[in-house]
């Protein structure tokens, strides 16, 4: 039979201006990029770039350095040159900052709405000196620090009062003809975060850099971001993520490439399919699949790997993957696209499914 047509991809994204951060294009028809925010103290140089290289080699595009001080925007103009990613500077209150990260070859710069009085009678000189450098702005709507007059306008940050914090906050800098602007409107609750972007998404063609503020730990905070980031992607809304979590940031850049991953926006790297175990299973599938995830972890081939529990069902359930093992008796059975080649002893396992992803990996051509 014809296969469906599976209707989420790129070619339903909300059109948006595509703008360049560094040599990441943002928006339009660009792949959603994946961005993080280093937690190191931006002018201990050594450390942030550092962290920046870890999250380079997790995979992150982006990445974002907090400038509260003097001494940090000191800092910037090592870091933007040597790191491997584009670097954006993360500005709240000085506009004297935001000149130094212009200067010092920043991709973008962040500022907050919500401290824009402070910018106010700079905005005219921001956008020329990010115009002249051709560098974008990020404005970076926050639920925590709203414009007053809005949060009494509105009572709390709903969704219609992050909307116009942004709108209002780019209308200052298109009054200076400046419109390289990509938007966030973040809130820590995912319900309010998707309507405020679906509604802001609706009413102006800005690229969105979609988050949650203020996750939370690792697993609350990956499963809010999954769940807004996953509405609104499926939706084609949203052009570059940052999940923020209070973990280190390379779990923030894993967590947002499985999220890319999931709604197959980015092309899946190492997909197990572990079986959830049940009363058949003859081995613990829960230990056998995270061994199996650290042999194969950084694989160069896109790989869809089962491991299931018991020979009975597991490789006829599992006959979309690639390759995979169904545990029974102390033995593995290896299956490579449903098909057992060989039984190996449990003890083996992993070996033989890493030799045999190796295999694959040469008959298309990579390892
Ligand atoms: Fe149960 Fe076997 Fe299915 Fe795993 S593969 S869930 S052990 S029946």
């Amino acid at each position: 039979a014809k296969e469906e047509e599976v209707p989420l991809s790129v070619a339903n994204r909300r059109m948006s201006r595509q703008i360049m951060v560094g040599s990441v294009p943002v928006g339009g028809k660009a792949p959603v990029s994946v961005q993080s925010m280093t937690t190191t103290l931006t002018s201990d140089v050594d450390a942030t770039l550092q962290q920046i290289a870890e999250l380079t080699a997790a995979g992150c595009q982006i990445v974002r350095v907090a400038v509260p001080s003097a001494d940090d925007a000191a800092a910037l103009p090592i870091i933007a040159k040597k790191s491997q990613l584009p670097v954006i500077a993360d500005i709240h209150f000085q506009p004297k900052y935001v000149f130094a990260a212009i200067d010092a070859g920043c991709a973008a710069v962040r500022v907050n709405p919500g401290n824009i009085k402070k910018f106010d009678d700079k905005v005219g000189d921001i956008a020329k000196a990010a115009a002249d450098a051709g560098i974008p702005i990020r404005i970076g709507v926050n639920a925590g620090s709203l414009d007053k007059r809005l949060l009494e306008k509105y009572g709390k940050a709903t969704p219609d009062a992050l909307v116009e914090s942004a709108l209002w906050e780019c209308s200052l800098f298109e009054e200076h003809g400046f419109g390289d602007i990509k938007i966030s409107v973040k809130h820590n609750d995912p319900v309010v975060m998707i309507e405020a972007y679906r509604r802001l998404a609706a009413r102006c063609d800005y690229p969105l850099h979609l988050g949650v503020t203020e996750a939370g730990p690792q697993f609350q905070g990956t499963i809010k971001s999954a769940v807004a980031f996953g509405a609104l992607l499926a939706e084609g809304i949203g052009d570059t993520i940052r999940v923020s979590l209070s973990c280190p940031p390379v779990e923030e850049v894993k967590v947002g490439n499985q999220i890319l991953e999931s709604l197959a926006l980015r092309e899946r790297g190492l997909d197990i399919v572990s079986c959830p175990s049940c009363g058949r299973a003859q081995v613990d599938v829960h230990t056998l699949s995270e061994r199996v995830s650290a042999a194969l972890e950084g694989f160069p081939v896109p790989l869809r790997v089962a491991v299931m529990g018991c020979v009975v069902n597991g490789p006829g359930e599992a006959r979309e993957a690639d390759l995979g093992v169904a545990s029974g008796n102390g033995k593995g059975q290896i299956f490579v696209k449903g098909e057992v080649i060989k039984t190996v002893p449990e003890s083996e396992i992993v070996e033989a499914l890493l030799e045999e992803a190796v295999r694959i990996a040469e008959e298309r051509g990579i390892a």
